[in-house]
């Protein structure tokens, strides 16, 4: 007989559990398109029958959103890869009521229109007294860019040689700088510069100075740079990229640089990226004295770099709401994290897993804090499991060092233990599969 009659029909697949709950996610039309897809195959012999609704089911995206959530067991807090900060409850709770149509450049006193995301304006100005306004972009590069465009296009940027940085994955702050049309005046030399330098390269073309924290790396050694402070006194306008966006001194992160210090050390403009030590969404911040501010407001490059609703009402909720997930990692103590990775480690010997508790050294990640080695604990097992929690679900990403997979605590709240257990004792099974089973089942 032709296996081919086999083949089930679109209503019949289509009511199969699977798919049914696929359909309320992905909608019939979706879903009849991979049904559709899998039936083909069958026809041409590709593949059995019988697996027209596996092929289907694999056929459909993993998560509505095209974005599978990850537990972050890699011991980098910011982890770029990963989307940075994980966001607050609370900010969670602000995208849901974001979502729909709501009063984001409305004023409902007067019904007419409001400016868009007054609200974390006057979060920001609390947050930040020193700052006399504040303006929110869709990120830092776009803080910079704008900044750049509407202070010194056609002029220049006076800039230390030592903080012409590439933060990652190929983005050069320099390049990006001369993009925009403005010119770089280089200052100094890779380790060194004076104040004398800054002060010889100023004039008449001079747009503003601009100091760029050094954000994922450390020159020790023969080195000098000039403070904010000093800066300040020059005649000419001074930015102050902070990179991650501490918006006040951190105890544990006594060498990153924070909005207030920088501001009251007389930076007029602060440029800083939200997804990271402040622990939001993906946003930019210009921080700082109100002309320089309004200038930027008004730049027509304004309106092409502003931010959705949906992260205007993240950040409102990440300033005003309880310490976000990345605060919180960062009061955890050595101790509590060891006693975590204790107890995940005896669950998993207790099955059977070659699993130990172990010290690890971590790090902030995402551009911040270069020279932070926070202390963490990892559970510790056989390098294969490292491809086995990628593979799980939700899929867990551990990091691999001197040959074992080290599933580091410093990112993830105990919230999450009972879950990293579960997964590590699924993947033991995937690890050796018990006979008569293949490991993919
Ligand atoms: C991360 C970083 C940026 C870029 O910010 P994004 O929000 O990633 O665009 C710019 N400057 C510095 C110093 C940074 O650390």
């Amino acid at each position: 007989m032709d296996e081919r009659r086999n083949i089930p029909a679109t209503d019949r697949v289509l009511d199969e559990p699977r798919l049914a709950a696929a359909v309320e996610r992905f909608g019939r039309e979706r879903v009849k398109r991979a049904v559709h897809t899998a039936q083909r195959r069958a026809r041409a012999r590709e593949i059995p029958a019988d697996q027209v609704v596996a092929e289907a089911a694999a056929n459909l995206p993993a998560s509505v959103g095209g974005l599978r959530p990850v537990l972050n067991a890699t011991g980098v807090l910011l982890h770029t890869n990963l989307g940075r900060a994980p966001l607050s409850e609370a900010a969670v709770t602000a995208l849901r009521e974001a979502a729909g149509t709501c009063d984001v450049e409305l004023d409902l006193h007067t019904g007419a229109r409001g400016r868009r995301g007054a609200n974390v304006t006057r979060g920001l100005l609390d947050a930040v007294p020193e700052a006399e306004s504040a303006h929110v972009v869709g990120n830092g590069a776009a803080a910079l860019t704008l900044a750049a465009t509407a202070l010194a296009s056609g002029r220049e940027i006076v800039l230390a040689r030592g903080e012409m940085v590439e933060i990652g994955a190929g983005f050069r702050i320099p390049e990006l700088l001369c993009s925009t049309g403005a010119r770089l005046r280089e200052v100094g030399t890779t380790n060194r510069v004076e104040l004398a330098d800054y002060r010889a390269a100023i004039g008449a073309e001079t747009g503003f100075v601009l100091k760029v924290h050094p954000s994922n790396f450390v020159i020790s050694g023969f080195t000098s740079s000039v403070e904010p402070g000093e800066l300040g006194g020059l005649d000419v306008p001074l930015v102050v990229d902070i990179g991650s966006g501490l918006l006040e001194p951190h105890p544990r992160l006594p060498d990153e640089p924070d909005a207030r210090t920088t501001l009251r050390s007389g930076a007029d403009l602060v440029v800083a990226s939200c997804d990271k030590l402040l622990g939001g969404p993906q946003a930019g911040l210009l921080l700082g004295r109100a002309a320089v501010v309004d200038t930027l407001r008004r730049h027509p490059l304004a309106r092409a770099l502003r931010p959705d609703k949906l992260t205007l009402a993240a950040l409102h909720a990440t300033l005003n709401g309880p310490p976000t997930p990345t605060a919180r990692a960062l009061e955890r103590s050595h101790r509590e994290l060891r006693a975590r990775a204790e107890r995940i480690a005896e669950s998993a010997r207790a099955a059977g897993v070659a699993a130990t508790a172990v010290d690890t050294v971590a790090s902030i990640g995402g551009g911040g804090a270069p020279g932070a080695r926070p202390d963490s604990a990892a559970v510790a097992l056989p390098e294969p499991y490292s491809a086995h929690l990628r593979g799980s679900t939700p899929p867990v990403l551990p990091r691999v060092e001197s040959g074992r997979c080290l599933v580091d605590l410093f990112a993830l709240g105990p919230e999450w233990d009972a879950e990293l257990t579960g997964t590590i004792l699924r993947s033991a099974e995937r690890a050796a599969p018990t006979p008569g089973r293949t490991p993919c089942e």
